[in-house]
């Protein structure tokens, strides 16, 4: 009889994980559709020369829309209270519990074998013609248990060489803004809309977006950030889904899938523009007092 509930209980268990990669794939469907038409691109045709063409839709949408099926972004500017995230930020952990510090353990080997698992298939990811031209994949860095996830928009020359975001100078700066909020570089985790570096620093193509769009949902998926925080345009854009200039977006919490979302500029904005640091101090105050008001509800976090 136990022998049988045990079954029972282990294909429920299966069931749910099929709901829950059901779910995920819907998303990530939708959210390319979204992006695509945001973009004005209908089909994304790779030859041979794994050249990417798009043709413009004749009414590209350019208006603030949801990305995920079942997510509700609030309307750009409507700030979030801590009060309506509550603590469920995250989808409750799947791991069992035994003790506390096991379900820790179980949870973080858990994110660094998917990360790895990604990692994998973004190595061999030709999707576009930056798989070829780049010098080396920069997945992202930190820790997979991390609260606060930063997101850039994509590498540049030092990030392609030494295979890591954010270790030029503005990488540096990203370092100093962390420490003075009072965390260490390695506390948090660090990722780019584009894993690969687009010839010359150029900005984002379209299409590089939208292919390399499913790989940063999935990283955030992966990680479960309390905070999100969008570095810049690209990275605020996309993840709001909106034209919205950085300016009107930045200094307040949006949401992307029910995780709280700070939008600040970009740090090369600010190594040519010194005397916007101190908006960016002002928002990353607010990132640091909402973690801070949400480790006083959760004790662990
Ligand atoms: N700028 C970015 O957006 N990302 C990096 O990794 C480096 C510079």
């Amino acid at each position: 009889m136990a022998w049988c509930l045990r079954g029972r209980e282990l294909i429920r268990m299966h069931m749910d994980e099929i709901k829950k990669e059901l779910a995920s794939i819907i998303v990530t469907v939708k959210t390319r559709i979204d992006l695509e038409k945001r973009f004005g691109i209908d089909t994304i045709t790779l030859s041979k020369s794994n050249k990417v063409t798009s043709r413009p839709l004749p009414n590209a949408v350019p208006q603030i829309k949801p990305i995920g099926a079942t997510v509700v972004i609030k309307p750009i500017g409507q700030q979030i209270s801590l009060l309506e995230v509550g603590t469920s930020v995250c989808p409750p952990s799947d791991s069992i519990k035994i003790s506390d510090d096991q379900t820790f353990m179980g949870e973080k080997e858990r994110k660094i074998k998917l990360l790895e698992e990604l990692r994998g298939e973004m190595l061999v990811c030709h999707k576009c013609p930056l798989g070829k031209t780049r010098t080396n994949l920069v997945f992202g860095v930190g820790d997979p248990m991390a609260k606060l996830m930063f997101v850039g928009e994509a590498p540049g020359r030092d990030e392609d060489i030494q295979g890591e975001p954010f270790v030029g100078r503005a990488g540096q700066l990203l370092t100093k803004i962390i420490e003075a909020i009072g965390w260490k570089r390695s506390d948090v985790y660090i990722a780019n809309v584009l894993k690969c570096r687009p010839p010359e620093n150029r900005n984002p193509l379209p299409e590089e977006i939208v292919l390399c769009m499913p790989y940063l949902i999935k990283q955030i998926e992966i990680i479960q950030p309390k905070v999100l925080c969008a570095l810049g345009t690209f990275a605020a854009q996309t993840l709001l889904n909106t034209k919205a200039p950085v300016g009107t977006l930045r200094g307040k919490f949006h949401e992307y899938k029910g995780i709280p979302m700070m939008v600040t500029y970009h740090p090369a904005y600010l190594l040519r523009n010194p005397n916007d640091k101190a908006k960016v101090w002002d928002d990353m105050k607010k990132v640091r007092d909402f973690l801070n008001e949400l480790s006083g509800k959760d004790s662990k976090i």
